[in-house]
């Protein structure tokens, strides 16, 4: 069997031409006789991988001169801990809960200070964003926390909170790279990159300089501290390395599609493939509020589990495959982060209206 359609939400698809080139430097990167795997972080050749990384991201996102740029390691949920240990100076936090990964950093938070969930919306299973323009946002809050793209839901805030003037900190762990943004919006930009930009094991933070300080909890580790990775370059200690040089190649391919302007356009054609048919079609239904869907996670169900089981079973043995839903939600989800192609969505779609007419009653 050749290569699937993954549709999985993480760690999930990276575009072929990469895995090629990967493989081809495998056993012998750029003439040094070894892998990447194999070199030391100090090497010549590491230091370019990441240097080069580092431009290319700041490239992409268009990240301004006083925003550091760490790649770091403990996934997201790690960075969960290291926002309120070290952003907190005031001892307060607002979250807005538009899911489960929204929902562990706010409690996480709560055991460094005092969280606040300003919005959520708990009350219809995370199937839309709150509105976010007039929000209670406490006076001594040392920044406002969002998850900008839900992964398990298929949300998306199309437009950023109002934080009154409080620093944004947002987990953009799948829909990184997906499209412009404008990073002086906010304090601090997160992601695993295994949804979208690499392999499992690297976390990217995008900082802005004057929050990364000494002044943190007490008790915050030497490895948890920002500081600690600015001031090295992240380099304090052996860093995710062949992780990093896998997300480079990543840049480097989105520069060759034409940057995220590019992906944006691309993201969105596809999305529209599948929203349209879930529109239109009398077996399968979105689940979220149009406003609010996401280009990249899209759940949907067709209001009889068995029948759900059934399609993901098919579409697997199709060719089609990580398309059961998260837990929590049930159905399918068909995550379609930056590497998958527009033919993936277009087959699926027709396996689907071809389901359509084998199973409606
Ligand atoms: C997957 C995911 C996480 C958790 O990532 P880990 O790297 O496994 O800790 C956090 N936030 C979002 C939005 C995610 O999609």
């Amino acid at each position: 069997m050749g290569r699937v359609y993954n549709f999985s939400a993480g760690p999930a698809v990276l575009p072929e031409e990469v895995l090629k080139e990967a493989a081809e430097e495998m056993l012998d990167y750029k003439g040094s006789g070894m892998s990447v795997m194999e070199m030391s972080h100090r090497s010549k050749e590491f230091a370019a991988i990441i240097e080069e990384a580092e431009q290319d991201i700041r490239d992409l996102m268009q990240i301004p001169d006083n925003y550091k740029v760490l790649f770091l390691q403990g996934g997201a949920s790690q960075q969960f801990a290291m926002i309120p240990m070290n952003l907190m100076k005031n001892g307060v936090a607002d979250y807005i809960i538009t899911g489960q990964w929204a929902k562990k950093a706010y409690q996480e938070a709560q055991k460094f200070g005092k969280a606040n969930a300003v919005a959520s919306s708990a009350d219809k299973t995370f199937s839309y964003i709150p509105d976010c323009s007039d929000l209670p946002i406490d006076e001594d809050a040392d920044y406002v926390y969002i998850c900008e793209n839900n992964t398990i839901y298929g949300t998306k805030f199309k437009t950023l909170p109002n934080t009154k003037g409080k620093t944004l900190v947002a987990d953009v762990s799948s829909c990184f790279l997906s499209e412009p943004v404008d990073v002086t919006k906010y304090g601090v930009i997160y992601g695993g990159v295994q949804k979208n930009v690499g392999p499992a094991g690297v976390v990217i933070v995008i900082i802005r300089e004057d929050l990364i300080t000494e002044d943190v909890l007490p008790g915050t580790p030497t490895m948890l501290q920002y500081k600690t990775h600015a001031d090295a370059k992240s380099l304090y200690n052996t860093p995710p390395a062949y992780g990093i040089y896998i997300c480079g190649k990543v840049f480097k391919w989105i520069k060759k599609q034409g940057g995220l302007a590019a992906m944006k356009e691309r993201n969105e054609k596809k999305a529209k493939i599948l929203y349209d048919f879930l529109d239109q079609n009398k077996l399968f239904k979105g689940t979220v509020v149009k406003e609010d869907r996401s280009l990249m996670n899209v759940p949907f169900v067709t209001g009889d589990e068995e029948l759900d089981a059934k399609f993901v079973a098919e579409a697997k043995k199709a060719g089609f495959v990580n398309l059961k839903g998260h837990r929590t939600v049930g159905g399918m989800r068909a995550s379609i982060y930056n590497a998958m192609p527009i033919e993936g969505v277009e087959k699926l779609v027709a396996f689907m209206k071809q389901f359509e007419a084998e199973n409606l009653k």
